[in-house]
């Protein structure tokens, strides 16, 4: 495993704080706190990765045809064999994976992976936003006591490059797609294989501008593998990036960032920050997978973002779950301008927004209720010197 850093912090109470610790720092963490556990709790339909039967299933198509069929085509042919499954085994040299990976091979010739939209041709080395070209680079990876009991422990495969790159980001030292990495090759699966892990979580910087890449890598997934996957994603991603996703991804965990059009203008220089993440949602919870939506609580965002993207989200009660999340801390590009975001949010305002969120759809869809095994939230856990 390889980290580019561990952060670690002093709160103004005196308490030390480990920022995503992992696995291996699990004695140092009962050493500070011999009560410290792993958070886990079950998730229905999460079990085995639905990866290895999209790559089981063959379609009578040749490798010649794949090239010769118009990208619509090609759609047409990747949704019907969605809808059909696996159950009919055909002679052929293609498999649902390969069509995805052809298409995610076309998108980014003009790529609007995400709603930057930039619409450049990055197989021929043009950059956009992001700075990628059509290879994954991985930052890090390693076992990580996860925020998410459903998920944890989860293998974080951190990979370089965001389209959104927002000022208070909390991982920017993924941000550059240039920094220290590894290529995505089959070397990871080395790493990927760890016992001590229940799943494989794609994450970053932001995993959605590198699919083309990670579809490539899973190709050589090996035979016996049986980790679950996970898309950890910044909510900003195409509607296209999730349907290539179907048949790939066990749960996915996007973050949900802005409601109002300022906010997000101010913060990540945006616009339509909200009508991407509204699409992404509609398009995954039909997919049938658990989805686990991460919202960061911003300081001085309660009433442009926070209480109305619970509003909204609270319609999907049904098929997603919320966790809001508390551990903000001012970093990244932020200025003297953004005063209001330089302080942690308090007990007080996670407290507010709990309990609106229970009172619009109970507990039951919020994270933090959530029966686990021993132990309580992480950050607490962690943190107690
Ligand atoms: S992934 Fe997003 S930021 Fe990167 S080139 Fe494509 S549209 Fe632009």
């Amino acid at each position: 495993m390889f980290r580019q850093d561990i952060k670690t912090r002093v709160l103004e109470d005196g308490r030390a704080e480990i920022v995503d610790p992992d696995i291996e720092m699990l004695p140092l963490l009962r050493s500070i706190n011999p009560e410290f556990r792993i958070r886990r709790a079950r998730l229905k339909n999460f079990s085995k990765p639905r990866l290895m039967s999209t790559k089981a299933h063959i379609h009578p198509l040749n490798r010649h045809d794949i090239s010769e069929r118009s990208t619509a085509e090609l759609w047409t042919i990747h949704d019907a064999a969605l809808n059909n499954g696996s159950s009919a085994p055909a002679r052929g040299e293609v498999t649902l994976l390969d069509l995805k990976i052809e298409l995610a091979r076309r998108e980014i010739q003009e790529c609007r992976l995400c709603g930057r939209g930039c619409g450049v041709d990055r197989l021929s080395g043009v950059r956009g936003h992001c700075g990628l070209g059509a290879d994954a680079k991985v930052g890090e990876c390693f076992v990580h006591i996860a925020e998410e009991a459903p998920v944890n422990p989860s293998i974080n495969v951190n990979l370089r490059g965001c389209g959104l790159k927002c000022r208070f980001c909390q991982k920017h030292e993924l941000l550059d797609p240039d920094g220290p990495s590894h290529p995505l090759d089959s070397f990871l699966w080395n790493h990927l294989r760890s016992k001590a892990a229940r799943s494989i979580s794609f994450i970053g910087g932001n995993p959605d501008e590198s699919i083309y890449a990670i579809l490539r890598f899973l190709t050589d997934t090996p035979t016996e593998f049986g980790k679950p996957i996970v898309w950890n994603s910044n909510g900003y991603g195409s509607r296209t990036v999730y349907k290539l996703l179907n048949g790939i991804v066990d749960a996915y965990i996007p973050d949900m960032k802005f409601f109002g059009k300022t906010c997000s203008r101010e913060l990540a220089g945006c616009d339509n920050y909200l009508e991407m993440f509204t699409s992404g949602i509609e398009e995954i919870v039909e997919q049938d997978v658990p989805v686990l939506v991460r919202m960061l609580v911003l300081p001085g965002h309660m009433e442009c973002c926070n209480l109305p993207l619970i509003a909204y989200l609270a319609k999907y009660r049904r098929k997603v779950m919320l966790n809001i999340m508390g551990q903000y801390y001012p970093d990244y590009k932020l200025s003297d301008r953004d005063s209001v975001l330089n302080r942690r949010p308090s007990h007080s305002e996670i407290e507010y927004l709990l309990s609106y969120a229970e009172n619009l759809g109970g507990r039951e869809w919020l994270i933090s209720y959530m029966k686990t095994g021993m132990g309580s939230d992480k950050t607490e856990e962690a943190i107690t010197i």
